[in-house]
């Protein structure tokens, strides 16, 4: 394993081999810096996914309505949200890469 000295820009300690600074506990890896920024942006992603997929209000609406082609695509929304609660963060992560093009 090669040695790394990164020096800290907060409070400009030397670190050999750290992701966070000895002394201030700032972030100093970029690469650390790399995947938390890629995991935020995933996380933004799969939220809005499922806040989309998740808006109750729209499904029971649909649910109410005397219209029966709304009252179906307020069961196929409630169906879809149900699957994708079940499968879980993979597919909703999966919807956001296709809603995303
Ligand atoms: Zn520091």
């Amino acid at each position: 394993m090669s040695t790394r000295i990164v020096k800290c820009p907060n409070c400009g300690v030397f670190n050999t081999n750290r992701e966070y600074c000895k002394n201030c506990n700032t972030l100093i890896s970029h690469k650390k810096k790399r995947e938390i920024k890629a995991a935020e942006v995933k996380q933004e992603q799969i939220d809005e996914a499922i806040e989309e997929l998740e808006n109750p209000n729209l499904a029971e609406r649909l649910k109410q309505s005397p219209n029966a082609f709304y009252r179906a695509i307020g069961w196929i929304i409630y169906s879809v949200i149900t699957v994708v609660s079940a499968i879980g963060a993979g597919l909703a992560w999966l919807i956001a890469m296709v809603a995303a093009g």
